[in-house]
């Protein structure tokens, strides 16, 4: 099966499927054309195949009158510009479009759809690409719709943040747990598990496979034989988790667990001692900030000011990964830091002083840099301010993960762990996946390296099949059923 299209198409490219990008995909085969031109639209079809329908979707340069809302398809929300029913209806009627998958607004109510043609062409009315970015962008924090709970306690959350080094630690969590209650009634992303950016890929994904002979072959998000990914991370706030991450290192290490830990160069003395002995024995360095003080990426030109600083902490203890203090997260910026990867993005935490998230389960890039997000939530938001009592978010969360394939990072800081709470639920979670042969155990370091050897990589017709051509073909896996 051959593949061509106008356009690139975002949810193909993250899947490594196969296609070829040629600007007049419409006419590119030889077979003859049953279908005419859409000015406007991209179009993606099938070439080794007699009359093939066609995929077609706005395309990026398009102009859609409006702004990018809330809307679902299948129940699946997504934020996107819409080319609604009424304007399209009288292209449908003169080419005898049917209606064939309702896209409902935020009140549920029917304002675009999926058309099908008569010879089982599709038309899209919204553009995937944008849809796609909008989540893992956190574009739609910005637009109009929910996240208002969010937006009218920004203020309040921010005013906090201000004023906390003043404030008494008790009065400082009484405010935080108030502000986690206003901050749970967020409607999107939802906690603990916002399954929507994957659900919607997965959505293109089968219009791709109604307009081909075959579902169209792509490459497994992990080496082989792993179904899933399981990623230990650490950020050692202050000198108290300093002295106590060796204990933390000891309980993983009787386990078979490695994880990485994240210093803060100019916090609390790091020996360099410790950093030998911590990567003589299997665990991965990184940086998270280098004072803490919420102001790396403060702005373009405080990035420049600390860059030296922080490429000479990373260059001394060999780390090529970053943790941004609060999950401070700017998409533009993040590559400025100059490292291989960054995990400052959550999937999903409304908790976290800038609330949001990705939606991603799967590491992605940021232009040329590896974006790992935290996809399980962090042990202060879970123990101290909702005050769970045991590991069961943590473990049904990643039971959810496994289930679609994901990546299920985790971050806990070891200056929490002083408590025995968050000590026994953290050994509960790593005793739950220990013997699991699906899970890869990686360092966050080994996912990067996969994730750009799986991205540059990729499939050529073998035979009756395929084969993964380039730097991970030795342990790239083939799939052909839908993502999941
Ligand atoms: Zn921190």
């Amino acid at each position: 099966m051959r593949l061509v299209t106008s356009e690139r198409l975002d949810v193909l490219d993250e899947l490594r499927v196969p296609y070829e990008l040629v600007a007049d995909a419409d006419q590119a085969a030889s077979e003859p054309t049953d279908s005419f031109p859409l000015p406007g639209f991209a179009v993606l079809r099938q070439t080794d195949r007699a009359h093939a329908p066609r995929l077609r979707w706005p395309s990026d340069s398009s102009h859609i009158a409006g702004s990018s809302r809330l809307h679902h398809i299948d129940g699946i929300p997504f934020f996107a510009r819409l080319i609604p029913d009424s304007v399209l209806r009288e292209l449908s009627i003169q080419h005898g479009w049917v209606a064939a998958v309702d896209v409902l607004d935020e009140a549920e109510r029917r304002v675009g759809s999926v058309w099908r043609e008569p010879d089982g062409s599709l038309v899209l009315p919204f553009g995937p690409n944008e849809a796609i970015r909008n989540l893992t962008m956190e574009r739609y924090r910005h637009l109009d719709g929910p996240g208002d709970a969010q937006r009218s306690s920004g203020f309040a959350l921010r005013a906090y943040y201000l004023l906390r080094p003043l404030l008494p630690r008790r009065l400082q969590l009484a405010m935080r747990r108030l502000f986690s209650r206003i901050q749970a009634r967020t409607s999107f992303p939802r906690w603990p598990f916002e399954p929507a950016r994957h659900d919607l890929a997965r959505r293109i994904y089968s219009f791709v496979v109604e307009i081909t002979d075959a579902p169209p072959p792509w490459i497994a998000p992990w080496p082989g034989p792993y179904s899933w990914a399981l990623v230990l991370t650490h950020d050692v706030e202050t000198a108290v988790g300093y002295d106590k991450m060796l204990e933390i290192c000891a309980l993983e290490e009787a386990r078979g667990y490695r994880s990485s830990w994240n210093f803060v160069p100019r916090r609390y003395r790091v020996e360099d001692a410790r950093v030998e002995q911590l990567t003589h024995r299997g665990f991965e360095i990184g940086i998270h900030g280098l004072y803490h003080d919420g102001r790396d990426l403060e702005s373009v030109e405080m990035i420049r000011e600390r860059l030296p600083a922080i490429r000479e902490y990373a260059d001394r203890w060999g780390a090529s990964g970053f943790r941004s203090p609060a999950t401070q997260r700017q998409w533009e910026w993040m590559g400025l830091l100059g490292f291989d990867y960054d995990s400052s993005f959550p999937d999903t935490d409304p908790y976290e002083p800038q609330p949001g998230g990705s939606c991603s389960w799967l590491p992605f890039f940021i232009e040329d840099l590896v974006e790992l997000p935290i996809t399980l939530p962090q042990d202060h938001t879970l123990f101290v301010i909702l005050r769970r009592a045991d590991a069961s978010t943590w473990i049904d969360k990643a039971h959810r993960l496994r289930d679609r394939g994901g990546m299920a990072l985790m971050l806990t800081h070891p200056d929490y762990m002083t408590d025995p709470t968050i000590e026994s639920a953290y050994v509960s979670f790593l005793d739950e996946f220990r013997r699991d042969p699906s899970a890869w155990q990686a360092l966050p370091r080994d996912v990067a390296e996969w994730w750009r050897r799986r991205a540059a990589s990729h499939l050529e017709p073998s035979g009756d099949g395929w084969r993964v051509v380039g730097p991970a073909a030795h342990d790239a896996a083939i799939q052909t059923k839908p993502p999941s």
